[in-house]
This record gives C-alpha cells, structure tokens and sequence, in this order.
C-alpha cells in the first residue's frame, strides 16, 4: 500500500497507528494536541500539518476521533480533508459515530471526487495495541478492498456491511449491550459486597457460567479494587449510549434497560469520571452517590 495518513493519536490511535508502522506501513500522523506525536515519530512516522496537509500527502487516510463533533471539525473546518480530498483518495473513518454523520461526511467527500468508508471498531486499548481489533466497515466496497491491508495489521476481522451508517449503526447497537452490561455487572459487584458475599468469589462464579464473559473478566478485579485506568473513557461510552438511544428513538425500539444505563453513565460524568475507564460507573453504585 501507499503511505497511509492517520488524524487522531488518542488511545485507539495511537495503538492502531503504532500497529501500521510496526507492520512496515509508512505512515503520516496528525493530532490536534502535537506533542501526541512525538511517540509516533520515534517509531518513524511523518508529521502533517494538518488534516489538509496529510490528506494531501497519503492516498488514503484514516481518522480515530473522539466524537461527531469532531470527526465533522476534522473534514469540514479550515485545513480540513475536505481541502485536498479528490478523485483517487480515499478517506475512512473509524471514530464512533452516529449513521446521520457519517452520511454527512461520506457526502462532501464523494462531491469532490473522494471515496469514504465509515470502519468503526469493537475492541479498547489492549486488542487495538494487539491488532485484535473487529473493523465494522461500510460505505465503498472498492476502498474497503484497498485498504483491508492495513485492517488487517489492525484487527483479528473484518465486516463489510454494505452501505454507509450501517458500520455506525452496528457499532452503536454493541456499544449499547456493552454498556447496559456494564451497569448490570457494577450493580450485581455492589450488591454481593452489601449483603455480604465476596466479590472475589463472585467474578469466580460468574466466570464459570453461561454469563462468563472477557468484559467481566478483564475489568472485575480492577472494578473490586476501585481502579479506573481509562481503556475506554466513560465520556466516549456515554456518547454511544445517547447515540444507541437517538437510533432507537428513530426506529420505535424501546430501550428502558439502555436508557436507565445512560443515566447512570451521565450521572458518573456529573460526579467527574468522564475521563475514567467506563467501569468507573460503578462508582455511582458503591455509595448514595447515584441516588442523591
Ligand atoms: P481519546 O483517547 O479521547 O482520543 C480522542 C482523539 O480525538 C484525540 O486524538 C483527540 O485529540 C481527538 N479530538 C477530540 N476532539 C477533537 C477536535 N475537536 N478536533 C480534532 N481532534 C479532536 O479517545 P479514544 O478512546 O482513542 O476513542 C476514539 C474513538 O474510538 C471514539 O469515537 C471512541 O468512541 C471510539 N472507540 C474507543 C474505544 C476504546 O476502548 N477507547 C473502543 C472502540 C471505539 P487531542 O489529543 O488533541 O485531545
């Protein structure tokens, strides 16, 4: 492949960027805060300028942001991709977002000649760092073929899923389940501490039955520690939540048990652990602090 371009060296972007150069991919990084290169130029990355600057210089580019707002700041602001996107580039975009905004992206880019496909990914910091990553694409099938190699570096599979939000909209569905999982879990860990049980042994039971999952697996032991070291920062799970919630309200699906999930997730945010892994939802469980 070509020299590849990435926007956004947070958690995932980093890990997945540090992929493509370890599997000999030439790659130009950008980020809004720079110092977040530095890493990545050490493990022989280029730096852009800006978004404008990198899309000018790679074939393809792929984009890991936070947010909607800032994956349409990205392509639409100035020194944006819009500004050097053209025929015979392709732009893909990995951020977790919603159906309505991946469109409105794939949109502009194919007005000025560009490709897009929307790729989000299932999996946090560990199978991002390990390449274990599950690509959720959409949008065009040529460009999905052009770049699987460097899906491949990135992830354990991938799924071409027709046409763009679909990637958006699987991803969001997951991201749901996850959460709502999420809150059930910190619940049942709270619940077996007060009336006595031992967590330890919880997480053992748990484990061995038909509700074992590497979720719980991963994340119990730090979660009866009370330690949040941020994989997926609860701010991003919330995000998704309202998101999940937004699709569901679109195709009359109720959703009470996401719903109460959400609250209780913006509820961690109001007590200050946005920047927390999302099991720091657990928190608001431990105490009266999700109650008052
Ligand atoms: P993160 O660590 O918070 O990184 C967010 C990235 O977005 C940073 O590079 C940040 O730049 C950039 N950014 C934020 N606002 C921006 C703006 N207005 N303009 C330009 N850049 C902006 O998040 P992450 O965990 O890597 O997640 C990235 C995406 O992947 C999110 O959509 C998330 O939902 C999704 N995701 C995350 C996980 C996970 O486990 N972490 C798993 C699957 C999917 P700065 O460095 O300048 O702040």
């Amino acid at each position: 492949m070509e020299e590849i371009g990435f926007l956004g060296l947070g958690i995932m972007g980093k890990a997945m960027s540090m992929n493509l150069l370890r599997h000999g991919f030439k790659v130009t990084v950008w980020n809004r805060t720079r110092s977040r290169c530095d890493e990545l130029v050490e493990h022989g990355a280029t730096v852009g300028e800006s978004p404008a600057d990198v899309i000018k210089k790679c074939k393809y580019t792929i984009a890991m942001l936070s947010d909607p707002a800032a994956a349409l700041s990205v392509v639409f602001d100035k020194d944006g991709v819009l500004e050097q996107i053209g025929s015979g580039k392709g732009y893909v975009d990995m951020s977790t977002v919603d159906a309505e905004t991946s469109s409105q992206i794939c949109k502009a880019i194919t007005a000025k000649g560009g490709s897009f496909l929307e790729a989000p990914v299932s999996g946090s910091k560990k199978p991002a760092e390990d390449g274990q990553l599950v690509i959720l694409a959409a949008g065009e099938k040529a460009l999905y073929e052009a770049v699987k190699p460097a899906f491949d570096v990135m992830g354990k599979k991938s799924f071409f899923l027709g046409e763009v939000g679909n990637g958006a909209k699987m991803k969001l569905v997951v991201n749901m389940i996850m959460g709502s999982m999420m809150n059930a879990f910190s619940e049942g860990l709270v619940l077996a501490d007060k009336s006595g049980l031992n967590q330890d042994t919880l997480l053992d039971v748990l484990d061995l039955g038909a509700i074992a999952n590497p979720m719980f697996k991963l994340k119990g032991p730090s979660m009866v520690q009370g330690k949040y070291s941020p994989a997926f920062p609860l701010k991003h799970q919330q995000k998704d939540m309202k998101l999940a919630l937004a699709l569901g309200d679109e195709n009359s699906v109720p959703m009470p048990v996401a719903a109460a999930s959400n609250e209780a997730f913006k509820k961690a945010r109001s007590l200050g652990l946005g920047d927390l892994d999302f099991s720091a939802v657990h928190e608001t469980v431990k105490s009266d602090k999700g109650s008052s």
